[in-house]
């Protein structure tokens, strides 16, 4: 499996693609690869990106059996995960064991993800600088930290007004 190193984190505005657009991303990233965006490979994404939460490669089995109406193999999603992974169109959440679709699959960032320990709700944020000075404090403590993993756990704004209404 192709791997993408990091060696340099992109600073600029991108776009956060959705629904079609974002399929597209995925498809056009995955094709320059030199991979082929299968029927099997696009419903998989399909069902990946169907989720706002980090969703286990039996989580997304299940969405496409229900989206397919045939069923899949969680190892076959797994492998087929993998090949995401290292291809920029989805990310593991590390703190969940799950995974997440990149919804910027052209452009490489150290994502940042905000995950809700009451609803599991995650969000996905970009910020360079931010990474850049984790990089930065990892040199000086001689330490090198090409991809920092970065994952905020907290309470996501609708839990947290539904606790104080509580
Ligand atoms: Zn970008
Ligand atoms: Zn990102
Ligand atoms: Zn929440």
């Amino acid at each position: 499996m192709k791997i993408i190193s990091f060696p340099q984190v992109a600073q600029h505005d991108h776009q956060l693609h959705e629904g079609e657009s974002l399929k597209k991303a995925a498809r056009d990233r995955l094709t320059r690869q030199g991979e082929q965006w299968t029927g099997m490979r696009a419903a998989v994404f399909d069902a990946l990106a169907s989720f706002d939460k980090p969703a286990s490669a039996y989580d997304v089995a299940e969405a496409f059996s229900r989206n397919q109406d045939r069923r899949v193999a969680a190892n076959s999603v797994y492998r087929i995960l993998d090949l995401f992974v290292g291809a920029n169109l989805a990310r593991r959440v590390e703190s969940a064991n799950a995974y997440m679709a990149n919804r910027h699959p052209e452009c490489l960032h150290d994502c940042i993800f905000l995950i809700c320990d009451s609803c599991g709700q995650t969000v996905h944020i970009d910020d360079d600088a931010l990474s850049k000075d984790i990089r930065k404090a990892a040199a000086n403590a001689g330490f090198s930290a090409p991809r920092p993993l970065i994952e905020v756990r907290g309470t996501c704004g609708e839990c947290d007004r539904a606790l104080s209404e509580s």
